[in-house]
């Protein structure tokens, strides 16, 4: 299922990012820097752009991101998707322009001879998190290794 892979790709980004923001928080709450952060325990949004090219339905997409988001940090995240415009050129009269929509013609021509430069797959362009201890003791936890 290829909007299947595409959300556990992204997910696996998306966990891999926190992990990376979390190591970050926790490097400088060791050496006692006072502005560390907080540490991320939940992804509450995620912006993908998508491309033109990549026959992906967001609908099918969004209902496969909340079930394999079950039981992660991810779970009850927003997905946001963006279609990105995609470069083209005309092959018979050399224009160049950018597609928004799946409407393969030359806007200059007519001509359906295109190239096209990228379009396919999905990115993470952004992503939100909630802290974990948003809730509870900021930084309290924090204050005996200060010297
Ligand atoms: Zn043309």
């Amino acid at each position: 299922m290829h909007e299947a892979s595409l959300v556990q790709g992204l997910l696996n980004v998306a966990f891999r990012a926190v992990e990376e923001h979390n190591a970050r928080v926790d490097a400088r709450r060791a050496a006692g820097d006072p502005h560390a952060g907080a540490r991320a325990a939940r992804i509450t949004r995620l912006v993908c752009s998508l491309g033109l090219l990549s026959c992906v339905e967001p609908r099918t997409l969004t209902a496969c991101f909340e079930l394999l988001a079950e039981g992660t940090p991810a779970e009850g995240a927003e997905l946001c998707l963006h279609t990105e415009p995609l470069p083209c050129e005309c092959e018979a009269c050399d224009a160049a322009f950018e597609l928004r929509e799946r409407r393969f013609v030359c806007p200059v021509c007519g001509s359906d001879a295109l190239r096209f430069r990228g379009g396919h797959g999905m990115i993470m362009t952004g992503l939100d998190v909630a802290a974990e201890d948003e809730a509870d003791m900021p930084t309290a936890a924090n204050e005996d290794k200060h010297d």
